[in-house]
């Protein structure tokens, strides 16, 4: 690097500028360079430790210019949060320069911007049939591609990525060194002649000549299913328009009714699909590419979502995706690769063995996958989207936490697995894993914590862990031989929505999930709190009813409409409705009747599963909250009467009586009314109980923020008109949007507990 001395001029001052945030992965130095070279900047940029250093040498009003325009222009996919500077003694410099990185070990912000979809301009390159890298499936760029499915520590340089093993040939090479180039620094730069290459083998691993894109695609037509190597784990593809083949698929993947997401090959595509606004088209083309439910115009085959009127649906998030979606000019299911509930595959290998009844052919490519990441599913509301599955793009950016915290690990809880790393005020949540009760996802957890540890070199002091003994993550919490603190479930279902909107002091919490250990050691899952970071105080509750068979009972709805149903004093009625389906409903009403197997439960879910099955829409149910959001679906909103319900007071705390609920529902259907007017009319109650009861808790109190958090609430219907109704109370409402409502956010919350409990 040259630095010139020049002579000093007068009016030229320096300034020693720092700037935080997100800002290493995503073309910030060649950014400063051009902002410098624009506004006639002299001195040099570079990294250190993820913060940005830039000695700015030119005048005051330059200066001032230049450092306004570093956070208001900055780039794409960059997240400046604070830049700062001082002023610097004056060196001289005859040009503005781009430095190496430094990295002093451990001190500083280690942020990157997760992986992005392909960018506007790469995708022009991708198609172009003049340019070097036409229809190359690894073309990305420094405002796009792979990020921490290929990282293995940092700082973020190729050889600490999974790029490592391919050298640059001297073309790519020249854009990575050139300050001017869109690829300068894109750590993961490749083109055909020396980056990745694709392959196509058939179910028995044997490769099928010929071009592997091509190939696939004509495979896909023809109504095969083809698992294929994306960015953060396999997917499976296969045509969204045949339901002939999308059954079979779910024969072979063993997932009877869970819906697929859908790939479209473009926003027309989509919009030809989909019932679209344009904050939903927004969302779909955002550089995140996520899965966004959105409404379906019924074109699809009826299994890629039996029963569901919205579909998950998504662009292409990598050329390869592109080069397929093109090449194939159809709609594509193109869903996790793995068998129901498992985490999704990555090795190649693991694939052939995994998939291998699933799969006709695989697309396999020589790239490792470093760290798995499913794709994320969002969905827009009101004025911005939600999460529902965190994963790729969005994990690991961190979560700014109300108050400084020494190390702590969030365990988080047992289905829907994540963790939560933080320290200082950062909070790093994990990507979505899975359910956490098989072999393979208790290795993706263990896997994933130690790429956290490595990656943000973050060492944890504390575990914090769900209050249940037997959860899977709890036991994993145990394990690591941390300083343990146990958090109830469902104070850290509020503490999560309170964490991510750096609440302080006391709010009211509403959390209604399926299921969470109670103080009291029954279960518990529609609650009302007074809250704060360290204590949840409840005062308020659902009825508990008997959960016959406990566990069992999530996938027998039919089995919560009997408990309630007896519960409510309308046992017969409810019987005649729901037909012969219940089989063993002696057993059952035994089991209620002595309290065998039966725990009392207060779980907002299980009222959903039973109301659901009263109306002969879901009786029997193949995946965790499929009775809830088949009645979300059925409801009608048109239905604007409510049920009566009763709120009453025993042992000092509220209690929300469910059973002229029930008893109500019984006599509507029995009438012979829709279930989608009964589904609507329950979501309806449920909504005017809810403010009732916060109504009552802020007479007492009078808190006013109302934090809301669980399951429960990923049901659209329900959480529009809680929140609408509470606000037009004069409450403030909060629901998370960065992490998932349910259990996939609750590390965060587990995290502020634990930090409380041990300042307080
Ligand atoms: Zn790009
Ligand atoms: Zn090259
Ligand atoms: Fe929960």
């Amino acid at each position: 690097m040259v630095r010139t001395k020049t002579s000093s001029r007068l009016s030229v001052s320096a300034r020693s500028v720092e700037v935080r945030g997100v800002v290493q992965g995503v073309g910030f130095r060649p950014f400063v360079w051009r902002l410098a070279d624009r506004h006639g900047v002299t001195g040099w940029v570079r990294n250190r430790n993820g913060v940005v250093e830039i000695l700015a040498e030119g005048s005051e009003t330059t200066l001032d210019g230049f450092c306004a325009a570093i956070s208001s222009e900055a780039p794409p996919l960059a997240r400046v949060e604070d830049v700062r500077w001082v002023p610097a003694r004056i060196a001289g410099f005859a040009t503005f320069e781009v430095d190496e990185s430094l990295d002093d070990e451990g001190e500083g912000d280690r942020l990157i911007s997760p992986d992005v979809a392909t960018c506007d301009a790469c995708l022009a390159e991708l198609l172009d049939p003049e340019d070097r890298r036409y229809r190359y499936p690894f073309i990305n760029c420094t405002d796009c591609g792979p990020r921490f499915t290929i990282i293995e520590a940092l700082p973020y340089d190729r050889e600490r990525t999974s790029m490592r093993v391919f050298p640059m040939c001297p073309d790519c090479e020249r854009e990575y060194r050139d300050p001017s180039d869109r690829r300068f620094h894109a750590e993961p730069v490749a083109c055909p002649a020396c980056g990745p290459q694709l392959r196509l083998v058939d179910g028995k691993g044997k490769r099928i000549p010929g071009d592997p894109i091509d190939k696939a695609a004509a495979l896909i037509a023809k109504g095969k299913i083809v698992a294929l190597k994306g960015l953060g784990g396999f997917h499976l593809a296969c045509l969204a328009t045949e339901e002939r083949v999308v059954a079979e698929l779910r024969k072979r993947k063993h997932r009877p009714d869970k819906p697929f997401a859908v790939m479209v090959p473009d926003l027309a595509g989509a919009r030809e699909r989909f019932d679209l606004s344009r904050s939903e088209e927004q969302l779909l083309s955002s550089p995140k590419a996520p899965i966004v439910l959105v409404k379906d115009r019924g074109t699809l085959a009826p299994s890629v979502a039996p029963g569901y009127r919205y579909q998950g649906a998504m662009l292409p998030s990598t050329p390869l995706h592109h080069l397929l979606l093109r090449a194939v000019d159809a709609p594509l299911v193109m869903t996790s690769g793995n068998l129901t509930d498992e985490p999704i595959c990555i090795e190649d290998e693991e694939a052939q063995r995994r998939l291998s009844g699933v799969a006709d052919a695989f697309v396999l490519h020589d790239r490792r996958i470093v760290a798995r990441y499913d794709d994320p599913v969002t969905r827009w509301w009101r004025n911005g989207s939600v999460v529902l599955r965190r994963a790729r793009s969005f994990a690991p950016t961190p979560l700014e936490l109300p108050a400084a915290v020494k190390p702590i690990l969030g365990a988080g809880a047992e289905l829907h697995g994540a963790f939560c790393l933080a320290a200082g005020t950062r909070a790093f949540v994990s990507q979505h894993i899975g359910d956490l009760d098989t072999e393979e996802a208790m290795e993706a957890y263990a896997d994933a914590y130690q790429r956290f540890k490595w990656v943000f070199g973050i060492e944890p002091e504390v575990v914090a862990h769900d209050l249940h003994p037997d959860f899977l993550s709890t036991r994993f919490a145990e394990e690591t031989g941390l300083h343990p603190v146990a958090v109830q479930h469902h104070h850290a279902h509020v503490a999560a929505t309170m964490a991510e909107h750096r609440l302080e002091g006391s709010v009211i919490g509403v959390a209604f999930d399926g299921f969470g250990l109670g103080d009291d050691a029954t279960g518990w899952g529609g609650e009302f709190f007074q809250c704060s970071a360290e204590r949840a105080e409840r005062l308020g509750h659902l009825r508990p009813v008997r959960q016959p068979g406990g566990d069992a009972a999530v996938h027998h709805p039919w089995r919560m409409a009997v408990a309630h149903a007896e519960d409510a004093g309308v046992l017969d009625q409810a019987l005649a409705l729901m037909g012969d389906a219940p089989h063993d409903v002696d057993t059952l009403l035994e089991q209620l009747g002595t309290g065998l197997a039966s725990p009392f439960t207060t779980s907002g879910g299980r009222l959903f599963d039973a109301v659901s099955a009263l109306a002969g829409i879901c009786l029997e149910a193949s995946h965790d909250g499929q009775a809830a959001m088949l009645l979300e679906q059925a409801a009608l909103s048109s239905a604007t009467r409510e049920y009566p319900f009763d709120v009453q007071v025993e042992d000092g705390r509220m209690v929300l009586d469910t059973r002229p609920i029930v008893v109500a529902i019984v006599k509507d259907l029995a009438k012979g009314r829709a279930p989608g007017e009964v589904a609507g009319r329950f979501h309806r109650t449920l909504a005017a109980s809810i403010l009732e009861v916060c109504r009552a808790i802020r007479g007492g109190t009078g808190l006013a923020r109302v934090c809301l958090g669980g399951g429960v609430f990923q049901n659209d219907l329900l959480l529009s008109d809680v929140t609408s109704r509470l606000e037009t109370c004069d409450f403030e409402v909060y629901v998370p949007r960065e992490i998932p409502v349910g259990d996939g956010g609750i590390a965060l919350g587990q995290v502020l507990v634990a930090h409380a409990q041990l300042e307080g």
